[in-house]
């Protein structure tokens, strides 16, 4: 009998590596639990999405904002990485899988509804007793991943944002908000939590 549970969910890469974020900003010591306890329990298999910023920016970058990233070459690499990223997830929706987008609101990055923003930041961070400036936008990741979907003429599949990267989130909230999200994306299909799955 066929296995697959016909869901995936295309990850940011830190919800899996906490070690990928910023000197400072893990709030997990590596993966982010609640998030692959819900995944998992509702049978959806991960693709892990690459992070951007330790490739360009290393492990030693500071927290920076969408405008201090927004450079054409690193709109450039990030739309290498969505187009390998959209390779990948397109061969899923021509199965018709359900299919949902996990990023951090918050991340110039990897931002859904919400990315890192202040058009006055640059030069020294001497900004560490300032809380992080956020606005309603997606991260650069986030938004070439979008345009390639459309260069494709691809349904664009449910983008969902953890706010990890907004001062003050509540953590407790992200079962819950996953949840939600997970039935529209199953549809008829339902969620499966509730039933054991055979060994
Ligand atoms: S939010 Fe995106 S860019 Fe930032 S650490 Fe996570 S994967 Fe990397």
């Amino acid at each position: 009998m066929a296995k697959r549970s016909r869901r995936i969910a295309i990850v940011s890469h830190c919800l899996l590596n906490q070690n990928s974020k910023p000197y400072l900003d893990a709030l997990y010591p590596g993966i982010v639990n609640p998030v692959f306890h819900v995944l998992e329990r509702e049978h959806f298999g991960i693709v892990q999405m690459p992070c951007p910023e330790v490739a360009y920016g290393g492990l030693k970058r500071w927290w920076q904002v969408v405008e201090q990233y927004d450079t054409p070459i690193y709109r450039g690499y990030c739309k290498e990485l969505a187009s390998n990223v959209v390779d990948q997830v397109e061969q899923y929706l021509a199965n018709k899988d359900a299919a949902i987008i996990i990023g951090i609101d918050g991340s110039p990055s990897c931002g859904v509804h919400y990315a890192g923003s202040n058009s006055q930041w640059q030069g020294r961070p001497n900004v560490v007793d300032t809380k992080y400036p956020v606005a309603e936008g997606k991260g650069i990741l986030m938004l070439e991943l979008e345009k390639e979907f459309n260069a494709r003429g691809l349904n664009i599949p449910k983008m969902l944002g953890i706010g990890l990267d907004i001062p003050g989130f509540d953590l407790k909230s992200i079962e819950g908000m996953l949840n939600e999200e997970l039935k529209t994306v199953t549809g008829n299909m339902g969620l499966m939590g509730s039933k054991k799955s055979s060994p």
